[in-house]
């Protein structure tokens, strides 16, 4: 017996729930691509996602995931044997960093934390350290979706220009953009890349890159380009030049929409319930950690994600169970624990589309889970999730 039947819902961190207006929003002919109308979806795009980076720099768009677009900054800003400092939180900044050594980079990796945020200071004392400027450009990931930890950008920022280190600062965005703030030209970020396929509503498959006047000077001499990639070729007065041929012009539709759904919201609404609904979810499993056995994976309250919360499993019990339970009961799809995690801890995805309803029924089929599979928790964790919405979501 199941109690699963309708619509699956996905609350892993990627992809996430794309609202019925997005998804109809594809489905009609495609555009001439050489047509005004086509122009326009695109400049409007290629403007909207400069404000949701907040920056006046340059932004692209790429046919592409997220591991696409790290590969389109790196390209465009590297040469063979540039040094990239990877700052590690988790598995994303690093597996960046992979892809960086992986095209001809050298990669040092300032070791971090599974369990916590990067340290402004730590990075601050290894630039002030690179008296000769070897390392050429910094990589962090604002969100780590793997341990669930919400990186201190703007502070980041600040003790690379306290270091008065020359090295570009690159941020991952996929895991965050649209969900929380975002600043790229005031928190000093010279390249900010995302995804199209969490935080932002979208289907799979459109990769996007903002990069500023200092990162646009380097690509100018860097060796690491390819065609599809280069900003350069992306210039010219063709328009489809921008995607190096056809653009993905259902994904563009589909972006239009979830961009126009954000707005209408107001971004600093979208951000606000972001903020209630994680705190909702860490509400739940700060009930069920007193059974001993869960834990929260990020140990700093502070430094827990608004999107992705990480549930570390405890006492010989199997988080995968947990995951299946959810998914072939009742219809709900965990993420479950990855790189480092395997094996040890399930997540919660909160980014996107994502209401009371949506959040509070993740946190229930968790708890009916927790129940079938005999796995200790605290009790109350749901109704600790809705006390504390009644209490902030005001009347
Ligand atoms: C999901 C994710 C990526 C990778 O994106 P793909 O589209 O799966 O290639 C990169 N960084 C972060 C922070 C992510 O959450």
């Amino acid at each position: 017996m199941t109690v699963r039947a309708g619509r699956e819902f996905l609350a892993l961190p990627g992809p996430t729930t794309m609202p019925d207006e997005v998804l109809q929003a594809m489905h009609r002919p495609a555009l001439d691509i050489y047509s005004q109308q086509m122009i326009d979806l695109s400049d409007g795009l290629h403007r909207d996602l400069g404000k949701l980076f907040a920056t006046t720099g340059k932004c692209y768009i790429y046919i592409a995931n997220g591991h696409g677009a790290w590969e389109a900054v790196l390209s465009n800003v590297l040469s063979r044997g540039d040094k990239l400092l990877v700052l590690e939180s988790g598995r994303f900044a690093v597996g960046w960093g992979h892809a960086a050594g992986l095209m001809g980079a050298e990669v040092e990796v300032l070791k971090g934390d599974w369990r916590r945020a990067v340290r402004p200071e730590e990075v601050e004392a290894r630039l002030r350290a690179d008296k000769d400027h070897t390392i050429k450009a910094i990589v962090v990931a604002q969100v780590d979706t793997a341990s669930g930890v919400q990186n201190d950008i703007e502070a980041i920022g600040k003790a690379i220009r306290a270091s008065g280190h020359p090295a570009l600062y690159m941020v991952d965005t996929v895991a965050s953009l649209g969900c929380m703030p975002f600043e790229m030209d005031e928190w000093g970020i010279d390249v900010a890349m995302s995804g199209s396929q969490k935080g932002l509503m979208t289907p799979p498959g459109l990769g996007f890159v903002a990069a500023n006047e200092r990162a646009q000077a380097v690509h100018k001499t860097a060796n690491m380009r390819t065609p599809y990639w280069d900003w350069s070729e992306r210039e010219g007065t063709e328009h489809y030049r921008r995607y190096a041929g056809t653009a993905p012009v259902h994904l563009l539709f589909a972006l239009r929409q979830a961009i126009d759904m954000l707005n209408a919201e107001g971004l600093e609404n979208a951000f606000r319930r972001h903020e209630l609904l994680g705190e909702a979810v860490r509400r739940a499993v700060g009930a069920w950690t007193e059974g001993q056995v869960l834990g929260f994976n990020i140990a700093e309250p502070s430094e827990r994600s608004n999107t992705v919360t990480t549930v570390t499993v405890s006492g010989g019990h199997d988080p995968k169970k947990l995951q299946t339970y959810c998914k072939e009961k009742c219809g709900v799809v965990l993420g479950t624990g990855i790189g480092d995690l395997q094996g040890q801890a399930f997540r919660i995805a909160h980014m996107g589309h994502v209401n009371a309803p949506m959040v509070l029924g993740t946190l229930g089929v968790i708890e009916v889970g927790l129940n079938a599979l005999r796995i200790p928790h605290g009790k109350g964790g749901l109704e600790a999730a809705a006390s504390w919405l009644g209490d902030n979501v005001a009347a």
